[in-house]
């Protein structure tokens, strides 16, 4: 199912695809054989874990070097959590061992409060074990639709305490926080936002439902354009940095994720540094006004509860007759 939905066929080409689980990403046994199926399509391939689960690792850097070379890690880096279980070694173990299969990697802090008395030590022990500080997020909490900062401290404390990371993720990130965009963006055309295990595919994080991956024929998409739902794009380092919002300037994604190591090496290989420095404008199609203009009328009429309802009647209604 996996190899007929995701193929480049299918998808309209390569893609950068981004695995991310609502736990540890590398906990269902079967994420080896499915990365290696998005591998084996010609992706890039880039997984979100918190690095703890060696078998996987030890599975999947068992993958032949071509296919290795356009996998990513983004490594969350849970310092006090690894440190009290006594795991920060075994975590350490890992990044190197990535690193020296020629996989790609990042490192990221989430700045939790509690992280407050270890900022130096983090930043040491970043440096000496992964060869760069690690990057630092921006926390944000979901309980609120607002999605407001997750700290106790106010704005100007909160970036006095994390800005000494020199994280561009961090910098990039607090640029865009709680800012609504309002330009046109081609998410929902450009990128999608797929529920793996059911095959539904959206527009974005939030967004119209497009169809279900495993069962169209091909795929539908359709630009979310002037009508983005979040109260701000927490996500923007990937999808802003990759162009979803082409009159948007900013850094690339290599500087979201990749550091230049003491010794002169650094955490993205050439394959991966190059597939994010793309921007999505380069390689599809912008529209002109008018076909912008429709896709917001599409989107407002697709959205109303005037259509669901028109929706649900014409479901009843073919029910009946079949
Ligand atoms: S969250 Fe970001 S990428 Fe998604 S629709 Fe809004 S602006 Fe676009």
């Amino acid at each position: 199912m996996i190899d007929r939905a995701f193929s480049m066929e299918n998808l309209g080409g390569q893609c950068i695809i981004n695995l991310c689980g609502s736990g540890e990403t590398l906990l269902p046994p079967e994420m080896p054989s499915i990365i290696r199926s998005l591998l084996n399509a010609g992706h890039i391939v880039m997984v979100v874990t918190n690095g703890t689960l060696r078998d996987r690792f030890d599975e999947i850097l068992g993958f032949p070097g071509d296919l290795l070379a356009r996998l990513f890690f983004k490594f969350s880096f849970h310092y006090a959590e690894l440190k009290e279980r006594h795991l920060l070694e075994s975590f350490t173990n890992i990044v190197r061992g990535v690193k020296k299969t020629g996989c790609s990697f990042t490192v990221e802090l989430t700045p939790d409060d509690s992280y407050l008395p270890f900022r130096d030590e983090i930043l040491k022990e970043s440096a000496e074990r992964f060869g760069a500080p690690c990057h630092v997020t921006v926390v944000r909490d979901e309980r609120s639709k607002d999605l407001p900062l997750m700290t106790k401290l106010n704005y100007g404390q909160f970036v006095e305490a994390w800005q000494g990371f020199k994280s561009d993720l961090f910098a990039f990130k607090w640029s865009i926080f709680a800012r609504r965009r309002k330009e046109f963006c081609y998410a929902g055309d450009w990128s999608l936002n797929v529920d793996l295990a059911s095959g539904n595919y959206y527009q974005c994080n939030k967004g119209l439902r497009l169809g279900n991956i495993y069962k169209d024929d091909t795929v539908r998409f359709r630009p979310i354009g002037n009508n983005c739902e979040l109260p701000y794009c927490f996500n923007g380092h990937a999808y802003l940095c990759f162009g979803v919002i082409p009159e948007l300037i900013t850094p690339d994604y290599v500087s979201m994720r990749n550091r230049i190591c003491s010794d002169g090496t650094e955490w993205l290989s050439e394959t991966i540094g190059d597939a994010f420095r793309s921007r999505l404008y380069d390689n599809n199609e912008i529209r002109g006004l008018l076909r912008r203009l429709v896709a917001n009328v599409e989107n407002t009429m697709l959205r109303s509860r005037i259509y669901a309802r028109m929706k649900k009647l014409w479901r009843k209604h073919e029910n009946r007759n079949t």
